[in-house]
């Protein structure tokens, strides 16, 4: 384990970097030709051709600087870091200098309290999912980048996010962040179980990720439950908010388990987890 001393940069001196036209303008010639792991490396003399110098010392001072936080050197020539390419990419994906005005849409899906549509709002980097008619559903929201929305319908949209998410919880629920690749804790609280609207926390050590999730919600990756939930008639091309909302009981607090038991159209799964949610067994009742 690593931790911050005082020779690594912090986050505010890795973007005051990006603060001077020369530096970027060696970064963006890096990134021009950027190919992942695939990536040429471009020569000294290439890339100072491409940045348009001359001075060869006041070009070194500003490669020197970004040397090993954005620019790394390699055998034949220059790289551009994981740092600068993971930033380059969500630029990319979140279009950060383009408007996009979406107004509430309707989409193929209906309110699980009142039956009403539900509707698609994005607002912040979020897609959200909401009652077109009540406040009792408190709906369904996660980050999408806004280019997502490219080539996608609202439709498209709600069950992009939704797999989006699934994916990313059931990789923060057993333990690695979706972002940074730090570790995850999930938390829940074992006293209050037994309630309808029990949500379980999973949020990262190092980044911001932070989400609140159904218990069911958290556990749809699993390989044992989607097979289980299959088998009893559970479709998981549906939407979360549309799946069957389990029974939740504790078996016991030390060690933590909790039940969960799920209807479907051809009989009952149940799902045994520990106190942090990891799957302990899963059975089915046809
Ligand atoms: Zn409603
Ligand atoms: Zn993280």
């Amino acid at each position: 384990m690593t931790t911050a001393d005082e020779s690594e940069p912090t986050a505010r001196e890795a973007f005051s970097l990006l603060g001077h036209e020369i530096r970027l303008e060696i970064l963006l010639a890096l990134l021009d030709g950027w190919r992942a792991v695939y990536t040429d490396p471009r020569s000294y003399a290439d890339l100072m051709d491409a940045v348009g110098m001359r001075d060869s010392g006041k070009f070194n001072y500003h490669l020197d600087k970004l040397r090993g936080v954005y620019v790394r050197e390699v055998e034949d020539g220059y790289v551009p870091t994981a740092s600068v390419t993971a930033l380059y990419r969500s630029v990319l994906a979140h279009r950060p200098t383009e408007r996009t005005e979406y107004d509430p849409t309707a989409i193929d899906s209906d309110c699980p309290r009142c039956d009403a549509k539900a509707v698609l709002r994005y607002n912040r980097g979020f897609v959200s999912i909401e009652c077109s008619a009540c406040d009792d559903w408190a709906g369904f929201t996660y980050p999408f980048p806004k280019n997502g929305f490219e080539t996608r319908n609202a439709d498209a949209v709600a069950r992009a996010t939704v797999r989006r998410a699934r994916h990313h919880i059931g990789m923060a629920r057993t333990g690695q962040c979706p972002f940074c690749a730090g570790g995850t804790a999930v938390d829940i609280d074992l006293e209050t179980t037994a309630a309808d609207d029990q949500m379980i926390e999973i949020a990262c050590d190092t980044c911001t990720f932070l989400v609140g999730v159904e218990p069911l919600q958290s556990l749809l990756t699993d390989n044992r439950v989607a097979g289980a939930l299959a088998d009893v008639g559970v479709d998981l091309e549906r939407y979360d908010w549309e799946l069957p909302t389990p029974a939740m009981r504790i078996k016991s607090r030390d060690p933590g388990r909790v039940v969960l038991e799920v209807d479907g159209e051809m009989g009952s799964a149940t799902i045994l987890v520990d106190e942090t949610f990891s799957v302990r067994s899963v059975t089915t009742d046809r």
